[in-house]
């Protein structure tokens, strides 16, 4: 396992820097974060082995029993599933990033376990862009509304917007999606606050992460790559 899984995180490096390189990109301003939500804590532990220290789950419980069992690993720990309001304080005092704000009740709620940790929370807005109604996410005619709301919350420390493309489009569906995602950063950004800072977009999956870096991805989620031939 540990060998397969060297490689498949060198061939993953490789191709995110041959697709920074075609867009006249720095690869060391991509992040990497590694989905863990098909493995165990111990294949997860290969990854870190292999030089990745920011992983990712999709759910609240799969997050905090990693977390656990890897505890006295150095990982930064990204959240990138739905999150249910009362799931909020646990997943907080682990992640660093939450990447699925995707309502004002979200945003409150983030917001109200923030302050009472006394710390703040970091998120992106998931935008729904291919409009897929089985994909969460803010309808992008909303995203300005929820960010003038979460903008308003001392606790919340807006990073960035995030999102998946079309399911079924195939690459350049794909990169049309990343490209309206990097648009609507734009609008928003030229609308919003001064304090708002949406540096951050975090797009692209073991699909589509290329197109994503074409078109400005500064965060790849990426799972199954790393685990080719090793869990079907
Ligand atoms: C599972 C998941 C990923 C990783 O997907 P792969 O296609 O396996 O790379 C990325 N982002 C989110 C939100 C996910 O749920």
């Amino acid at each position: 396992m540990t060998e397969t899984i060297l490689q498949n995180v060198a061939a993953v490096r490789q191709r995110i820097a041959d697709a920074a390189w075609q867009a006249g990109r720095d690869p060391a301003e991509i992040r990497l974060v590694a989905v863990t939500k098909y493995v165990d804590a111990a294949a997860a532990r290969q990854l870190i082995a292999a030089g990745l220290t920011d992983l990712g789950e999709s759910r609240p419980q799969q997050l905090w029993a990693k977390a656990d069992a890897l505890e006295n690993e150095h990982v930064q720990w990204h959240f990138v599933g739905s999150l249910q309001r009362n799931k909020v304080r646990r997943t907080i005092e682990i992640a660093t990033l939450i990447h699925s704000l995707d309502s004002q009740r979200l945003a409150d709620a983030l917001h109200q376990e923030a302050e009472s940790l006394g710390r703040t929370v970091g998120v992106l807005l998931e935008v729904n862009i291919s409009g897929d109604a089985s994909k969460h996410g803010v309808a992008p005619e909303a995203a300005a509304a929820l960010l003038d709301h979460a903008a308003r919350l001392p606790h919340l420390q807006i990073r960035g917007l995030m999102t998946m493309s079309h399911r079924e489009g195939g690459p350049d569906v794909a990169r049309r999606d990343f490209a309206r995602l990097r648009e609507l950063r734009d609008q928003l950004l030229f609308a919003a606050p001064e304090n708002v800072d949406l540096g951050e977009l975090s797009m692209g999956m073991s699909d589509d992460f290329e197109q994503a870096i074409l078109e400005g991805a500064t965060i790849v989620r990426i799972g199954s790559a790393f685990f080719e031939g090793i869990v079907s």
